[in-house]
């Protein structure tokens, strides 16, 4: 989650670097080795294309292919031979445009002040909204082929193999494409569509009027978002308890305007969902990869059959925290501190020793992966925050980005990345590019099984109570943000959402008493777990999620299957082994829940949710023995 997906081609672009001139400017901080194996910090884009004047070469020739594609136009259901070669054309013509745009995407990112080349990668990214206007013709022409007609060509013609899975979503997806005229009547309402989550964006960004906090220490804090997030973990209760009430306070003084932007979003996405003839806008946005609505609602039910677990997280924290009661801005600080740093090298081997259970292929190719200029590694001044892997350049390799500071934080964000470029790595290799890119849903699995395999090895090696204290809280927490959290999004996003098809409204009042329901519940306020304050329960104008559709369930499917497999792996070794690798193998060769299926894990049933929760009542028995040891 947080960080991001391996195809991030629709983001803008604006600049290209040369790689040459990146190497050479870089400092690179970590100066406290010399070997041989040394990995390199900063990436090297010469992978891509040896200079400027290369890249420029493709973007004309890529430029006047895509002039060529309307060659294609009504021929398609020609005949197979015909319907290859013209998919063999766009696919490649689509394939290098991607080379060319990652190019700039990644020079963009590592000197985001430099604006000289700007109109270059602009241009890139008119190329890409060029190849989509040229294609416009490709899907209606697929569904128009006669079903027969069609069978006969993919039994037939070898030269379709690759294609075969595209062909037959697009063609099961037809039944929710509309006549041209009312698919324009739906294009043209796009932007009166997204009027509420524009005005939420604004309003939440830059106009709402965050206030100022002093904190304990006398520091003073501008309480956005941001500044939010960072002193919402303060040490000090007072300082929580204040910051809570300073920041929701804002929310609820906004809570009606902040109910019709949500509302809006809700009624788009019902309205979409009801032009294109689906039952429900859960049932729209989980066609996109033909997910079935069991998985939604397996996650959901077992979650709230299991939430006995997150009570007992919230009680051990009490006891760590050493007060009475828990408020709901206790949720945030660490109940255990460990000063402890990595550099690089040691985390690439500690890495690659945490790896070792997902087997000998796995990590042969990631310890070769991880010894090439394939990472831009540390901080430098205009590059982007946080981190990502750029998996779309398929001829090349996959791309990491990071801002490594030592932390125990950039060791398991590490670990993630890796994970993702694994997986883009496996998948390339052993799919055609037309299935290569894998579906958001089985998207972060194998980064989070990096991090559940680098928090086990911790913990198992820990020098003492306390360091082992340490790694199991982290892990807990992130099983909580993750997901608990996520999952209680989910629900209220369906609840809010069925609302509206019930044919209800969506006041603040009625959003934060449907949320207040639904915090409350997961966090045991009625059984004396947590006290939620009424003041918190805006949070729902706090998520800005709201506004994607389905998106969160995502999060806490990705980490349950990753303990599930896991777990497996542990226990069972090779078999589970390949069984993950598969998925990886699999990249988009087919519906996602179909690829965890074929890989023994139904996300439609309770055991895979179930399989998380196991995990955590295990760390917790481990914390609660240090704990009685302890008194
Ligand atoms: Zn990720």
């Amino acid at each position: 989650m947080k960080r991001k997906n391996t195809l991030i081609y629709t983001l803008s672009i604006t600049l290209v670097f040369l790689a040459q001139q990146l190497a050479a400017q870089e400092v690179q901080p970590d100066t406290q080795k010399n070997a041989e194996n040394k990995t390199s910090t900063v990436w090297d884009l010469g992978d891509l294309y040896p200079d400027i004047a290369s890249w420029n070469s493709a973007r004309e020739e890529i430029a006047a292919r895509i002039n060529t594609l309307d060659q294609c136009k009504g021929k398609l259901g020609s005949s197979a031979d015909k319907l290859a070669e013209c998919m063999t054309l766009i696919n490649n013509t689509y394939k290098d445009l991607l080379h060319l745009y990652v190019y700039s995407f990644l020079a963009k990112d590592t000197d985001l002040g430099n604006s000289e080349n700007r109109e270059r990668a602009s241009v890139a990214q008119t190329l890409l909204t060029q190849l989509g206007e040229a294609t416009s013709y490709v899907d209606p022409e697929l569904v128009a082929i006669d079903e027969k007609k069609l069978n006969r060509f993919l039994k037939n013609s070898n030269a379709l193999k690759d294609y075969d899975f595209s062909i037959l979503n697009t063609r099961r997806q037809a039944k929710h494409i509309l006549s041209p005229k009312e698919e324009r009547i739906i294009a043209a309402s796009y932007d009166a569509l997204s009027t509420a989550s524009n005005v939420y964006e604004v309003l939440t960004n830059a106009e709402m009027p965050w206030p100022e906090i002093t904190l304990s220490n006398g520091e003073t804090v501008r309480l956005d978002a941001s500044g939010y997030g960072k002193s919402r973990t303060s040490e000090s209760r007072e300082d929580r308890r204040k910051v809570f009430k300073t920041f929701w306070e804002v929310f609820q003084n906004y809570r009606q305007t902040l109910a019709i932007t949500l509302e809006g979003q809700v009624k788009a996405d019902v309205l979409v969902a009801k032009l294109r003839g689906f039952d429900s806008s859960l049932q729209r946005a989980l066609d996109n990869d033909n997910i079935p609505e069991e998985v939604y609602r397996a996650l959901v039910n077992t979650v709230n059959d299991k939430i006995d677990s997150l009570h007992r997280l919230i009680s051990l924290r009490q006891r760590m925290l050493k007060i009475d009661e828990t408020e709901y801005f206790d949720i945030y600080p660490s109940v255990i501190s460990l000063d402890k740093s990595y550099t690089l090298e040691e985390t690439k081997e500690l890495t690659i020793k945490a790896l070792q259970p997902l087997g000998k292929e796995y990590i042969d190719t990631f310890t070769e992966a991880v010894n090439k200029n394939w990472m831009h590694v540390y901080p430098s001044p205009g590059k982007r925050s946080g981190a990502y892997v750029m998996g779309a350049a398929y001829d090349t390799h996959p791309y990491v980005l990071l801002n490594f500071d030592n932390t125990l934080e950039s060791v398991s964000t590490y670990a993630h990345e890796w994970g993702h470029a694994m997986h883009s790595l496996m998948s390339n290799e052993h799919q055609p590019f037309s299935k290569a890119d894998y579906a958001t849903f089985i998207a972060e699995i194998a980064s989070t099984a990096n991090e559940v395999l680098l928090f086990d090895y911790l913990r198992k090696n820990a020098k003492n109570d306390q360091e082992r204290l340490y790694y199991l809280f982290k892990e807990l927490s992130q099983i909580r943000g993750t997901f608990f959290r996520q999952t209680q999004f989910a629900e209220f996003e369906l609840a809010i959402h069925e609302q509206v098809e019930n044919g209800g409204a969506l006041s603040g009042d009625k959003l934060n008493s449907m949320y207040s329901d639904i915090l409350k519940r997961y966090y045991g306020h009625d059984k004396g777990i947590m006290n939620i304050d009424e003041l918190y329960t805006v949070e729902w104008a706090y998520i800005p999620h709201f506004y994607r559709n389905f998106y969160v369930y995502q999060y806490a499917t990705s980490i349950s299957a990753a303990y599930f497999l896991t777990d497996k792996i542990l226990s069972e070794g090779e078999p589970a082994q390949e069984n993950f690798l598969n998925i990886l193998r699999a990249g988009g060769s087919d519906y996602p829940y179909q690829i965890l299926l074929d890989a023994g894990v139904d996300m439609a049933s309770p055991e895979v949710y179930e399989a998380i929760i196991k995990r955590m009542n295990r760390l917790m028995d481990e914390v609660e023995t240090i704990l009685d040891k302890q008194r």
